[in-house]
């Protein structure tokens, strides 16, 4: 087993086109480490330059403590496991699992202890005779993971091994992923776009953005301290709604910010954990609500925070969840990685003078399309980021 290290690695493709950017990331030994980004943002670049699969322009990838840019692929002993799950369609399942112990020329004996032990682990082993089109989407994957494991590899390079998966099964090998990886202890680097996949895998997750590490942090911490917009509009379904308000602070040193006609304080602890937003007195920011930090006010006591009078213009109920649109008199935040997200996940909507945001309600509300909606903001929760750099504010 061994950790991975990625020293500012850097990759400039003979093109000219650069796929990542001064990234540093350790992974620890045994750790199941998550990479996340929109498409295109140099997740698989980054990952195959560990593998060996890719020339490393800038840096180091060091494996167990040893530099590897050199070192070929097949000498780098780490095994990957793709989204085309590149299984040989001639071989049986077992021959499949079996491929790189042959290869290698392990005895015979000791190559069906393994494959039978692998396939039992991965509840392969009634179907070890049958070729893979014979199999489901998700038996193949199992098989592709069986592939990786038999060979006792110091580590698991996995491409988005579910993204050929329907939501259901996906769900379930995530499970499956996560428990064998445990079990196995070993280091895994992980890549998907998929933050829901990511923050429920990763011991750590490091989010990626145009090459760039943006942060790389355990998931809660990513959901609960976002460093910069970027983050906190990725991490979270849907992200975090992102509005420009006024910040002010009264005589009594109690801060609130205003919108349109909304106006919310600033709690007390809010205020400690971030002392950096006194610099921003009488100035404009970007506030961040997580749709899960409101609620329909008719459903809530009087709990820390303030309220917002709207009407509601779109109710989608989910089953656990409804989710509630309604308009503010608010400058919308929208950064250009913002309109971005939204168009890859269809959710781009005319900016007009005001904002939408989206309220994460109980299924008990009450609230109808047209109808008003008194919306009671858990304002302990709000995040706070400069308008120009996009940084938290702390
Ligand atoms: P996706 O999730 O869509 O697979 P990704 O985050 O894995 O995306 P990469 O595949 O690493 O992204 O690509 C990063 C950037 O490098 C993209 O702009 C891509 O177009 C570019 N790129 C990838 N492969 C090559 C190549 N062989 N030559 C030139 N540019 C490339």
């Amino acid at each position: 087993m061994a950790g991975i290290e990625l020293d500012r690695v850097g990759k400039v493709y003979a093109d000219g086109t650069r796929a990542v950017t001064d990234l540093s990331i350790d992974v620890m030994d045994g750790e199941l480490l998550v990479l996340v980004g929109p498409s295109g943002c140099g997740k698989t670049t980054a990952l195959r330059m560990v593998a060996g699969l890719e020339e490393i322009t800038e840096g180091e990838v060091r494996i167990g403590g040893r530099v590897v840019n050199a070192v070929p692929s097949r000498d780098r002993d780490v095994a990957m496991v793709f989204q085309s799950y590149a299984l040989y369609p001639h071989l049986t399942v077992y021959d499949n699992i079996a491929f790189g112990l042959t290869l290698r020329k392990t005895p015979r004996a000791q190559v069906e202890r393994r494959v039978r032990e692998v396939a039992d682990v991965l509840e392969l082993g009634p179907h070890l005779k049958r070729k893979p089109r014979h199999l489901s989407g998700g038996q193949r994957q199992r098989v592709a993971m069986g592939r990786a494991i038999v060979r006792e590899p110091r580590a698991f390079l996995m491409d988005e091994p579910l993204s050929n998966l329907d939501a259901t099964l996906r769900v379930q090998m995530r499970a499956q992923i996560a428990r064998i990886q445990r079990d196995l202890g070993v280091t895994t680097v992980y890549v998907t776009h998929d933050q829901t996949e990511a923050m429920t895998l990763g011991d750590r997750v490091a989010v990626v953005r145009g090459g760039v590490l943006q942060q790389i942090a355990s998931p809660q911490e990513l959901y609960d301290q976002p460093v910069n917009m970027f983050v906190a509009g990725f991490i979270g379904s849907p992200g975090m709604n992102m509005i420009a308000a006024d910040l002010a602070f009264d005589a009594d040193g109690q801060a609130s910010v205003s919108f349109g006609e909304h106006r919310l304080a600033v709690p007390e602890s809010v205020l400690r954990a971030r002392p950096g937003l006194t610099r921003y007195d009488g100035r404009r920011l970007a506030v961040g609500i997580r749709p899960e930090d409101m609620q329909d006010a008719g459903l809530v006591g009087a709990v820390h925070g303030g309220t917002l009078e709207s009407v509601a213009d779109l109710v989608e109920a989910m089953g656990a969840d409804v989710m509630v649109h309604f308009p503010v008199d608010a400058a919308p935040v929208r950064t250009e990685d913002r309109v971005n997200l939204e168009r890859e996940s269809g959710r781009v909507r005319a900016a007009g003078s005001g904002s939408v945001l989206v309220g994460r309600f109980s299924p008990r509300t009450r609230v109808f399309e047209g109808q008003p909606v008194t919306v009671r903001v858990d304002t302990e929760g709000l995040h706070f980021f400069d308008l120009d750099t996009g940084r938290s504010i702390r």
